[in-house]
């Protein structure tokens, strides 16, 4: 099969020929990929941002947010069948441990993460797990939901916790309008009764946004931080939801969180830099987000087939791999990109 590869870090990712997967364990599940959605991530895993923490050997194939058709089946698996459309929960938990148990399926203790410690998606084939696949409606089709596996999954982790401090009367920063972006802003829409504000550099984007449900876009030209001020009463926003974490994102949101609010850092790439003093007399809570539960995923799956959530995307053959990511790094992608094998 063909599989797109990362060999060294810093150079562009190689077209392979691999042999194909195979459902040897129990709970095995071979998905034929439909389509493999492109993450900021993968443009930090090309860096090097993750080889220490995820501690992965190159050569390797890259690609966590996936659809596909079941293709293979080990012997234990009762969820899904071989034909099945199906997401793909991006992480593969056991199940069995504490956080497993209690629902938290990012930090399983003995899980692993395809596309970031372990072959992807960016191929013909992927090997999962029975636990990390949602059967979904046969006539979706993989290239319009694959996204949602990851961008969408964060967005609604984010948003649904978020979602007890964000009543009536109550606004939101949403920063950045891109692949994760444009998708928080119709979980908040469809989950709570927010004022959304979102601010992008992008025209583009922001025209994006007001399609699927901000009620103010601010344009990111140096003016942001008053601009937001001022829709907000000089108060700022009770919540920010940072879909960027670089390029002055942070600084913005920092200014723009009211005093006792809530700053979700999803996007990342740079420090939170704050004095401590702030931290205290300001009493801002910094949050982290981790992608979202397998039942967050359902979640989304049901306002996605209810019609409340859509994702805008840009779609590429696996081939024109090297020239999504350049696009995605440059800002000419639109949405989210998304790859589709050739099989
Ligand atoms: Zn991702
Ligand atoms: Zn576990």
């Amino acid at each position: 099969m063909k599989a797109a590869r990362l060999h060294a870090y810093d150079q562009p990712l190689a077209l392979d020929e691999l042999d194909e997967p195979r459902a040897t364990g129990p709970l095995d599940v071979v998905v034929r990929i439909g389509a493999a959605g492109l993450c900021r991530t993968d443009l930090h895993i090309q860096e090097g941002q993750w080889a220490e923490k995820s501690g992965v050997a190159l050569p390797y194939t890259l690609g966590h947010e996936n659809a596909g058709w079941v293709h293979e089946v080990g012997s234990a698996v009762s969820n899904v069948e071989v034909g099945d459309t199906v997401i793909v929960h991006p992480y593969i938990s056991c199940g069995l441990c504490r956080p497993c148990r209690r629902g938290d399926d990012m930090h399983c203790v003995n899980g692993s993460f395809p596309g970031i410690d372990r072959d992807g998606g960016f191929a013909d084939l992927l090997l999962t797990h029975a636990r990390s696949v949602i059967k979904l409606d046969p006539r979706l089709e993989p290239k319009d939901i694959a996204a949602l596996a990851d961008a969408g999954l964060t967005a609604i982790h984010a948003v649904k916790k978020a979602a007890p401090m964000l009543g009536a009367g109550t606004r939101t920063v949403v920063i950045g309008a891109g692949g994760l972006g444009h998708i928080g802003i119709q979980c908040l829409k469809a989950l709570t009764p927010t004022e959304i504000i979102v601010i992008d550099p992008s025209d583009k984007a922001l025209g994006l946004a007001r399609d699927v449900g901000a009620d103010q876009a601010v344009k990111v030209d140096g003016t942001q931080v008053d601009t937001v001020r001022q829709l907000t009463d000089g108060l700022g926003a009770e919540v920010i939801l940072d879909f960027v974490g670089e390029k002055g994102a942070i600084q913005d949101g920092i200014a723009m969180v009211q005093d006792g609010g809530f700053y979700h850092v999803i996007g990342y790439g740079e420090n939170v830099d704050i004095p401590t003093i702030d931290v205290i007399s300001r009493e801002i809570s910094f949050i982290g987000n981790l992608v979202g539960t397998y039942t967050d995923l359902e979640d989304l799956m049901t306002l996605t087939a209810e019609g409340k959530v859509r994702l805008h995307t840009s779609t590429y053959p696996l081939e024109a791999i090297n020239d999504a990511m350049a696009d995605l790094d440059q800002g000419r992608l639109q949405g989210r990109g998304i790859l589709v094998p050739a099989g």
